[in-house]
């Protein structure tokens, strides 16, 4: 197997027409990855990912060939899939306002093109959910967020309705099944392929801590930073050691690893409803 792509967390083989999906246990806050590997976070990661595309399954087909035949050495942690045409855009539904999102919020009332009231602020619910694409960033460079109409233009108006409608789709399903576990979905970013036939796939991961903002329900409260579910605990701690935010971070003590992985545990058994 060829090693195509090595990510913060993820690495991606190709193996023969199709791609092998591997979570390590490997944990990031602030971009930076530390030394100290979360037992297990890989696994939650993919488990719950594999649990995700089967709730959505009506909603749009997904790139899972199987999570079984994997190499052994990624066994529990990998996903055999498809190999897509990948799709330009980052296709972000937002239905809080935090991160980037409130950034550009506060710079000019909008987000994407996309016009929102007045008078929002951190943590906000949004009057509804948008669309906020953004480009695919080169490694080192920030995404930028797009219009709708760009992606009509670079993509094709269809498909990027098509986007559009199913990222929307996808984060009301996820919101409202994660809402009854007491989960705020803030937000959360997909990606999509084409697969031979042309057809609208959905790929990478899916309503995973890495790739959505997960809030606890019963401490949202608009205007503050929001406890995040997942990494609060390690932010927390690394900047308690007085660390500066750049690399290397500093190795976490197995009492914060242990917690942590507590908490990816959490956000699987809460979400899903099985226990690990
Ligand atoms: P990072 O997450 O560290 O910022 P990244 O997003 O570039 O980096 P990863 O998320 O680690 O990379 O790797 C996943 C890569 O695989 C992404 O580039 C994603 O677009 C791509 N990908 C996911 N699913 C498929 C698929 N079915 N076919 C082709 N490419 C895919
Ligand atoms: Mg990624």
């Amino acid at each position: 197997m060829k090693l195509l792509h090595s990510g913060k967390v993820r690495d991606v083989y190709a193996d023969g027409d199709d791609l092998i999906l591997v979570a390590s246990d490997r944990i990031s806050v602030y971009d930076v990855v530390l030394p100290t590997p979360v037992p297990d976070k890989g696994a939650v990661l993919t488990r719950l990912s594999l649990w995700w595309f089967e709730q959505l399954a009506d909603i749009v087909p997904n790139h899972v060939i199987s999570a079984e035949d994997v190499p052994a050495e990624f066994a529990g942690r990998a996903i055999r899939c498809r190999r897509l045409a990948m799709l330009p855009v980052e296709c972000i539904a937002r239905g809080y306002l935090a991160g980037l999102g409130l950034s550009e919020y506060n710079a000019g009332g909008q987000i994407a093109g996309v016009p929102l009231p007045a008078g929002l602020v951190e943590g906000s619910r949004l009057p509804s959910p948008v669309f906020t694409p953004t480009t695919k960033a080169a490694v080192g460079e920030h995404d930028e967020f797009v219009t709708l109409d760009e992606v009509r233009a670079e993509i094709g108006k269809d498909v990027a309705d098509e986007l559009r409608d199913l990222t929307l789709r996808v984060y009301e399903r996820g919101a409202a099944i994660a809402a009854e576990r007491g989960i705020v979905v803030a937000d959360t970013k997909l990606e999509f392929g084409r697969d031979a036939d042309g057809r609208v796939v959905l790929a990478d991961e899916v309503l995973t801590p890495d790739s959505s903002r997960f809030w606890p329900l019963d401490q949202w409260e608009p205007g503050r930073t929001q406890f995040s579910f997942d990494k609060q605990l390690v932010r927390d701690w690394a900047l308690g050691t007085g660390w500066d935010k750049s690399a290397p971070g500093p190795q976490v003590p197995d009492e914060v690893v242990a917690l942590t992985r507590a908490r990816y545990v959490e956000v699987y058994e809460r979400l899903t409803g099985l226990s690990w």
